[in-house]
This record gives C-alpha cells, sequence and structure tokens, in this order.
C-alpha cells in the first residue's frame, strides 16, 4: 500500500503504508524538482512528516527558538 504525492516545491514524495493501519511509515524523496530550492530534496531521501507539511497544523506547539539553539 502505497502512493506518491507532489510537495509545494514540485519533489515527488513515494509514501509507504501499513498495510493494516494504514499509517504512512516511510516517505522518501522519489523525483526532485528542477525548480525545488530544499537542498535537502533530494532522490532518495527519507522526510519527517512534518517536512512534508506546508503549513503544520500547529506551528505554536513546536519551539522554534530551543531548535535553533540546539543546533548552533
Ligand atoms: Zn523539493
Amino acid at each position: 500500500m502505497s502512493y506518491t504525492l507532489t510537495l509545494q516545491c514540485g519533489c515527488v514524495v513515494y509514501v509507504s503504508c501499513h498495510p493494516q493501519t494504514g499509517v504512512a511509515h516511510t516517505r522518501i524523496i522519489q523525483a526532485r524538482a528542477a525548480g525545488c530550492r530544499v537542498r535537502r530534496h533530494d532522490v532518495g531521501v527519507r522526510l519527517f512528516l512534518w517536512e512534508l507539511l506546508p503549513e503544520p497544523v500547529d506551528r505554536s506547539s513546536i519551539d522554534w527558538n530551543a531548535a535553533s539553539e540546539a543546533g548552533a
């Protein structure tokens, strides 16, 4: 059970779902768009769920400041 979806940047992502639960467990870039500006988007790269969503349901729940500090 799987499908593909196209991101806003134009890249095509292959999504593999669990046959029983239907929960998507694997998301891989299948084709990179020529106009994509996201460096991380390369064929074969695994994506996390939140990387697929142009507008997360609840952005306020994510502490961006803490995340950037941890990476600095
Ligand atoms: Zn892309």
